[in-house]
């Protein structure tokens, strides 16, 4: 209802504060303090984003809570909380995260409405982030970490910046790149490529410089693409992200990898080049029947026609058999 999702709205709002407060000033933070300071991030940075800390003892987040008048339930409702056992309200509860710095998420108009946490110091048991779980005010394949703060960049450049990491999209804005978003290394879904699509045709991918980055860049094109969104790939040295890569060479030389960011089938194929994937004609015909496939998502046709060049001179084909693939294959979708 109306009311419930107010409260779950009031209760991120509130321990968004709370949290902050605890990571700037309390004396049981100062490890908190130090790995932000170790990451080469200031106090400021922590206002500008409202981060904060959750302390490792459940009980100051639960008191808080209880001082405030947020149910048990209202708790487990929004996330931060679950039952020991699952739908059973007599068991107990358990704050999802614990000892963590918290990130807060929020909407397009700046409401926070989940947080996605980092551990802070290295322990194998749990995962170095953890997300709030799918509330009724929080659904994940339709929230890009940091849009609030970008949508209006995004329309000024014309672009957005779409990153795997929330620290990579916030490293990004320090360094003036404001139209940085992130998906908080959930897949790239329809939902999250419609809701772009409202800002901006274009989209820069600059995932991590590993494979899992590299798998991501062809995901995120299968879901953008059909949208009518054209896809360019921002590439760094192996093992960068953004984060890492701003820290060590600066923003200048980001803004020129920015600057130098790949057509996406341009950045699939010398790619495959380079690793001589189509050293034999039996590879390139391989390669050719993916690229069809892939050509074949494209919703918009003047940035197909475009993307048909491309691929005709990489693979040493003609546009007109890849216009007749294309065709093909939309008659015959897989
Ligand atoms: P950091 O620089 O703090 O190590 P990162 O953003 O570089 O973080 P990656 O390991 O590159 O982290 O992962 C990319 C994103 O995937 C993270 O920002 C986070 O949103 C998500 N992620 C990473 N590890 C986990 C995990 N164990 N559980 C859930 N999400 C995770
Ligand atoms: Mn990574
Ligand atoms: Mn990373
Ligand atoms: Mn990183």
């Amino acid at each position: 209802s109306r009311k419930s999702r107010g409260r779950l709205m009031d209760i991120h709002r509130e321990a968004t504060a709370f949290f902050h407060e605890l990571l700037m000033k309390n004396a049981a933070a100062g490890h908190a303090r130090d790995y932000l300071k170790s990451r080469g991030f200031g106090r400021e940075m922590a206002d500008r984003w409202a981060l904060g800390w959750m302390p490792d003892n459940p009980r100051m987040f639960l008191d808080w809570a209880r001082a405030r008048k947020f149910s048990g339930r209202e708790l487990v409702d929004s996330g931060i909380v679950k039952l020991k056992e699952d739908n059973n309200p007599k068991s107990g509860l358990f704050v999802r995260f614990q000892d963590r710095l918290m990130f807060p998420i929020r909407n397009e108009i700046g409401d926070v409405i989940a947080f996605t946490a980092r551990q802070l110091r290295e322990n194998k048991n749990s995962g170095k982030y953890i997300n709030s779980p799918e509330t009724a005010i929080y659904k994940k394949s339709r929230v890009f970490f940091a849009l609030d703060r970008a949508k209006k960049s995004i329309l000024n450049e014309k672009a957005a910046l779409l990153c795997e990491g929330q620290l990579d999209a916030i490293c990004c804005h320090e360094s003036g790149i404001t139209q940085a978003i992130a998906t908080s290394g959930t897949a790239c879904t329809a939902d999250h490529a419609r809701i772009l699509k409202r800002y901006t045709s274009n989209v820069l991918l600059c995932f991590d410089a590993d494979r899992a980055g590299l798998e991501a860049v062809e995901k995120a094109y299968r879901q953008l693409a059909p949208e009518g969104l054209g896809v360019r790939v921002v590439e760094m040295p192996a093992g960068d992200d953004p984060d890492s890569y701003l820290k060590s060479q600066g923003a200048d030389a980001f803004r020129q990898l920015l600057a130098n960011a790949k057509e996406f089938f341009d950045f699939k194929l010398e790619r495959g080049k380079a690793t001589g994937r189509f050293d034999s004609a039996a590879e390139r015909a391989v390669a050719l029947g993916e690229c069809v496939e892939m050509l074949a998502l494209m919703s918009d046709f003047a940035a197909r026609e475009n993307q048909i060049n491309i691929v005709a001179t990489h693979l040493q084909t003609s546009s007109v058999v890849l216009r007749d693939e294309i065709a093909k294959a939309k008659a015959n979708p897989k």
